[in-house]
């Protein structure tokens, strides 16, 4: 099936529209990139670009985004089916998350009809990567504080700073990135959004690497690094404003299928657990049973939160500050889980069947992600400050 004949289901026959997403993964996705494979293999970067390509042109990407651009013109109703359906199955990460999910929601939101036009397609057929640059060593939480500093010298847009912690920079062609056009003191008054290309004479990325030896993330130093006029984003002293969008997305929508991912994680646990006598004696047990059955509440919880959301922002409402509740919800909860799992998989017989080798491989990488996920998009202290500033309204201590 093309994806205009999807997209056409998606009105006329919703329940056929998902079977139809659901028989294009199972018949597409190679089994050996799943994360439950009892013989997993990496895919290259090459082969990812390629499967999320050809997954936009199915109608899998894309979903919600305008027709004029290349999007497929439904709606975030259709969005979160296909992110149900994507979340069901444990398939590589997105190598282009941010530049479908960050750059070009904001581009759509606040872009030229030029950049729309430019910008969007090149997202959907993977022929640019985007990266985020806001974090900079001495601006995390605290980002109206960046000092990378974008001057006009009266062509184009000249900057100079660092970022750090930009996932993915070694292989992104753009950088959503945040800098300082007025002074420091001015904090978040004087500050712009760019899309910088990374092959930008003055652009230097270096890797940086992690606890469990891949080096998913990049410094980036700009020494009088030119933007071009036409990949300024928005107006020059609005981009607090767009950032703090980007970072309500990042919070609320971004990865909506994760919920379902979570479903995943779980039910992958308990089948590798009963593959396995000691660790299936240890399910019956009631304070695992009762530790188990909390996170199953929580994923129910977060699907509850997201399709809200979804139905709320098609009615024209917005995020705000409940995106901190969702993400404090799930990175909080998956940190448990991740953690839990470990230590019910540490109790495997000797040897472990495949199934237990498996999810150990699995759930030890992602024990080791989630140490991040209570970090980016915003600490959980952060979120909470904005918790009890923007929604429960709680007065400040003195
Ligand atoms: C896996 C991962 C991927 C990332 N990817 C990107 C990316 O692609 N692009 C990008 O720009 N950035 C990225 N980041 C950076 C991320 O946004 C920052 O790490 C985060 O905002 C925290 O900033 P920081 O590390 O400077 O910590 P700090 O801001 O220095 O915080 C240190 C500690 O102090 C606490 N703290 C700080 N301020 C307050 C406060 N006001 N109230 C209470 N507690 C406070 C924090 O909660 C934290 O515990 C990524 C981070 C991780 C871990």
């Amino acid at each position: 099936m093309d994806s205009a004949a999807l997209n056409a289901l998606a009105s006329s026959d919703p329940a056929a529209y998902r079977r139809a997403i659901r028989d294009w993964i199972a018949t597409n996705l190679p089994p050996a990139w799943r994360s439950d494979a009892i013989d997993k293999v990496d895919p290259t970067l090459e082969e990812l670009k390629d499967w999320e390509a050809r997954m936009y042109r199915a109608g899998l990407w894309g979903a919600a985004w305008p027709k004029e651009y290349g999007g497929h013109g439904l709606t975030l109703r259709e969005h979160l089916i296909v992110s149900q359906e994507v979340g069901r199955v444990p398939m590589p990460e997105s190598v282009n998350s941010i530049g479908k999910e960050l750059a070009g929601p904001i581009i759509l939101a606040i872009g030229t009809e030029e950049q729309k036009k430019r910008f969007i397609p090149a997202i959907l057929e993977m022929r640019e990567i985007w990266c985020q640059g806001f974090s900079e060593p001495e601006a995390g939480s605290d980002l109206a504080g960046l000092r990378t500093r974008a001057t006009h010298d009266g062509k184009v847009w000249r900057i100079n700073g660092q970022k750090i912690w930009t996932s993915g920079g070694w292989r992104a062609q753009r950088c959503l990135l945040l800098a300082r056009t007025g002074t420091l003191e001015d904090r978040h008054k004087g500050l712009a959004l760019f899309a910088l290309r990374m092959d930008a004479p003055g652009v230097t990325v270096q890797r940086i690497k992690q606890i469990d030896g891949e080096a998913e993330f990049a410094q980036v130093f700009f020494d009088n690094a030119p933007v071009e006029e036409i990949d300024a984003l928005g107006a020059p002293n609005e981009g607090w404003k767009a950032a703090v969008r980007v970072l309500e997305i990042e919070r609320a929508t971004n990865r909506m299928y994760r919920a379902w991912r979570l479903e995943n994680e779980l039910r992958h646990l308990v089948s590798a657990c009963r593959a396995d006598p000691n660790l299936a004696t240890l399910l019956s047990d009631p304070a695992y049973a009762q530790r188990l059955a909390q996170f199953r509440i929580e994923v129910e919880v977060l699907k509850r939160y997201v399709e809200g959301a979804v139905e709320d922002l098609v009615s024209g409402g917005s995020i705000g500050a409940r995106g901190s509740l969702m993400k404090l919800h799930w990175s909080e909860a998956h940190q448990r889980f991740v953690a839990l799992a470990m230590e019910l998989l540490n109790q495997a017989s000797l040897p472990p069947p495949p199934e237990v080798r498996a999810a150990q491989r699995r759930f030890r990488k992602a024990y080791m992600r989630a140490r991040a996920e209570t970090i980016y998009a915003g600490t959980s202290q952060i979120q909470l400050g904005i918790i009890a500033d923007r929604i429960l309204r709680l007065p400040r201590a003195a």
